[in-house]
């Protein structure tokens, strides 16, 4: 199985929809690769940060005008528990922004505002149930699993009755849809979050026009997997892919259709390549695969496997396509540089003979260019 990689137009809609499902499915499942794994919790943790500083600050505004409340009618207890949690929530927001850790969990500061409002309704102040609301429903919305979210809707219609009880018709009303705008506001500020920090994080590495990674973050997993290589010997290889005669096909059916190849090309190798492999796009019409794991002759299998299913894609209007293939592992690389001139020399000698080929870099015989030169001459 390849990548999963969005080549088709999604409708906005659909991409809305497998958002919330992502967001709420605990796992980040979107282009997740072995080597990722780090980066993503890294981006869990900012993640999780950030949405607990909102909901912090959520909390905060709810706390103000009922603590105001309280010192105006004189209930000094509440209202100096209100400052002390009020002067908590404001400390962990402020240690968040900083990018540091709250110093209070967010079961402590559940804790606490439970106990406060506790304490608020021993002295008669009931409406202070209206500040349960919000906890209720977003902490287990932080959680992200839909059970949570249904847990935290049910829970919020159990205060419900308390509220109703508590108050003539009126104001019930009036407190009942100010916990539902308070459970909106803290759906769409958790959804808000998580959803820019992603798109942010998707930009910065992928090509917009095929799906792929781009090069900047080739460059990133390369030097990795180098010094992987370096520490505990494991094997890796590129294979650098050009597509044949592609001037040509721009001229004959115009650049649109040019564009929609690319993104063919990419469907294609993503569905044939395995979930740990990972597909950029190296330059115009130009992909680098990183295969894990994989030596040279692995390596070669895998370009021949891509070679011919491309070949018997039909991407273009009329006929296929094909692509020639540059093969080179890392057991003698010095660099990124290197390696991928080292496969750049593959390539040449796949064009020069006779293009739709695979050819190893250590079928090259004297090497092309110098090492720091990364554009040869021929292209
Ligand atoms: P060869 O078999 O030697 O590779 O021949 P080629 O015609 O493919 O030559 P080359 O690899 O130099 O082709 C590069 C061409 O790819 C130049 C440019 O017109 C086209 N190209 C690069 N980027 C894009 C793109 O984003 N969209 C489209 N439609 N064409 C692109
Ligand atoms: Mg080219
Ligand atoms: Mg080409």
């Amino acid at each position: 199985m390849g990548s999963p990689l969005t080549i088709t137009n999604e409708s906005s809609w659909l991409r809305l929809q497998r958002h919330f499902s992502e967001s709420f499915s605990g796992e980040l499942v979107y282009r997740r690769r072995a080597y990722d794994v780090e980066r993503v919790d890294d981006q869990r943790v900012k993640r999780w940060r950030n949405a607990y500083r909102y909901i912090l600050l959520l909390l905060a505004v709810i706390l103000l005008p009922i603590d105001i409340h309280n010192l105006y009618i004189g209930q000094m207890v509440p209202a100096a528990g209100g400052m002390a949690l009020l002067a908590i929530l404001m400390t962990n927001i402020l240690l968040l922004s900083m990018n540091r850790e709250a110093f209070l969990s967010p079961p402590l500061v559940m804790v606490l505002s439970i106990a406060l409002v506790m304490l608020s309704i021993y002295y008669g102040q009931h409406h202070s149930l209206y500040l349960l609301y919000p906890l209720l429903v977003a902490l287990p919305m932080l959680l992200k699993t839909r059970w949570a979210v249904l847990l935290a809707v049910l829970s919020g219609l159990m205060v419900s009755p308390l509220v109703f009880t508590q108050y003539e018709t009126t104001t019930a009303i009036v407190i009942g849809a100010s916990m539902g705008l308070t459970w909106l506001v803290s759906a769409w500020l958790v959804y808000a979050v998580t959803e820019q920090s992603r798109r942010l994080k998707d930009m910065a590495i992928t090509d917009p026009l095929t799906g792929a990674y781009n090069r900047r973050y080739l460059e990133l997993q390369l030097e990795q997997v180098l010094d992987s290589w370096k520490r505990y010997q494991r094997p890796a290889s590129v294979l650098l892919i050009d597509i044949d005669n592609f001037k040509r096909i721009n001229d004959k059916f115009g650049h649109g259709v040019g564009d929609m190849a690319l993104k063919s090309l990419v469907d294609v190798i993503s569905r044939n390549i395995r979930s740990v492999d990972t597909l950029c796009r190296y330059g115009g019409e130009e992909f680098v695969v990183l295969l894990a794991e994989t030596g040279v002759a692995g390596a070669r299998q895998a370009a021949e496997k891509l070679r011919a299913a491309v070949e018997n894609s039909p991407v273009l209007p009329t006929g296929n396509m094909t692509i020639s293939v540059g093969v080179c592992d890392l057991s003698v690389v010095e660099g990124v540089d290197h390696w991928l001139n080292l496969a750049d020399g593959a390539l040449y000698l796949a064009k020069r003979n006779g293009r739709n080929r695979v050819e190893l870099a250590e079928a090259v015989v004297a090497p092309p260019a110098s090492l720091e030169k990364t554009i040869p001459d021929w292209r």
